[in-house]
């Protein structure tokens, strides 16, 4: 039992269960893969963010293991007291060199970096712009910034366009999502470049499901359509596509330069250790030497999305290894997700606050690694399921 303090949670738990929105834990014994064991059960998994199945691949965790033998598990200290190893700027000038920009920054997460990076642009007084499907990280990035919160509605550029036209503020920035992560779907990157350079506003693209996945050599959303040069802040994580953990921002070394003293999420934390730093290079070797993955992962994704648009749930605008099956209730969505677990499929059920109220859904997510026959299996027990 909680001290009598903390009596109040048993009862607000309760009430999270009877919505349907309590979550819980569920360890998975052994490696992240395209297949996880949970519970004694072998399961397809079809929710993880390990884009090119990465995650458990020979190559990173010997690169990890070595750099953990040579240079110890933790860094020891934050970056700007003695935490700075060599390595952390071997790996940024890699990722500088992947995303195209002249310096990138490493941070401890993706969180850290959208939580502290608004703020060191835009304090009180200042404006910033963000689309209303922004991860999580971004709302509490915006609002720590103290600058004033505009929130446009899902990639709607003209209202985007008229609030700054609106706006008097002394600095501007826009903040998006380069893919929604619980959508697939994409910002309209290129109307959103234009109306930035039209209006003097700064632009804050977070290619977290797009890093490793999208463009060309698979540098992200801002790569596949050639404006990277005009996007100012690009942050990417480390642990999705890449396999890794940690996460950055690329852009130019003023930027970076400007982060080093002024971004508190950058300053006030313990630097990435060795393992993450070299399982990330390993991951970007892979990510220029085998192509093919991105191609394999490009033919899997049209037979998922195929395959679901022929059973009713629309995948417009779909341009990741993301899958939304909407099925509206909290408890439908939880229903369908226990019974395809029942048939040896792992999808999680998204709800409230992570999705809109009445849009709790199946998050499909899929990964280099799986087979094409997974992909059918699932569609034939989504077919029985819903
Ligand atoms: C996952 C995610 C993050 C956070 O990145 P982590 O490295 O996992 O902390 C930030 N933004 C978006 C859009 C994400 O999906």
């Amino acid at each position: 039992m909680p001290g009598p303090a903390l009596g109040w949670i048993p009862g607000e738990l309760a009430a999270l269960e009877a919505k349907g929105l309590r979550r819980g834990l569920e360890p998975i014994t052994g490696a992240q893969g395209p297949v996880v064991s949970i519970g004694g059960r072998e399961l397809v998994n079809l929710c993880s963010n390990d884009y090119l199945g990465l995650a458990a691949d020979p190559r990173l965790r010997q690169a990890a293991a070595a750099a953990a033998g040579r240079l110890g598990a933790g860094a020891g200290a934050a970056r700007l007291v003695v935490g700075d190893l060599e390595l952390h700027h071997e790996l940024e000038a890699r990722l500088a060199r992947m995303k195209g920009t002249g310096s990138a920054l490493l941070f401890s997460t993706g969180y850290h970096v959208n939580a502290g990076v608004p703020g060191a642009l835009v304090g009180p007084g200042d404006a910033v712009f963000s689309d209303a499907w922004n991860h999580a990280s971004i709302i509490d990035g915006c609002r720590l910034s103290r600058a004033g919160v505009h929130v446009y509605r899902h990639r709607d550029v003209e209202g985007l366009s008229a609030l700054l036209a609106a706006s008097r503020a002394r600095r501007r920035l826009v903040v998006t999502d380069a893919v929604f992560g619980m959508d697939g779907d994409a910002a309209p990157l290129r109307e959103i470049v234009e109306a930035c350079e039209r209006h003097g506003a700064m632009l804050y693209l977070d290619e977290a499901h797009s890093t490793g996945v999208l463009g060309p050599t698979g540098a992200g959303l801002a790569e596949a359509l050639g404006v990277t040069g005009r996007v100012d802040v690009l942050m990417g994580t480390l642990g999705k596509a890449l396999g890794s953990f940690g996460a950055f921002v690329a852009g130019s070394s003023e930027l970076t330069g400007w982060l080093v003293s002024r971004a508190r999420t950058f300053v006030f934390t313990t630097a990435l250790p060795p393992s993450a730093c070299a399982a990330a290079l390993a991951a970007l070797d892979v990510l220029e030497g085998e192509p093919e993955r991105r191609t394999r992962l490009g033919a899997l994704s049209a037979r998922m999305k195929g395959g679901l648009e022929a059973l009713g749930f629309p995948m417009e605008g779909v341009v990741a290894p993301i899958f939304p099956v909407v099925l509206g209730e909290e408890a439908r969505a939880l229903e369908a997700s226990r019974r395809l677990r029942e048939q040896g499929f792992h999808v999680k059920a998204i709800r409230p606050p992570t999705v809109p109220r009445g849009t709790s859904r199946l998050r499909v997510s899929l990964t280099a690694s799986h087979t094409a026959a997974q992909v059918d299996g699932f569609l034939s027990a989504l077919r029985d399921v819903v």
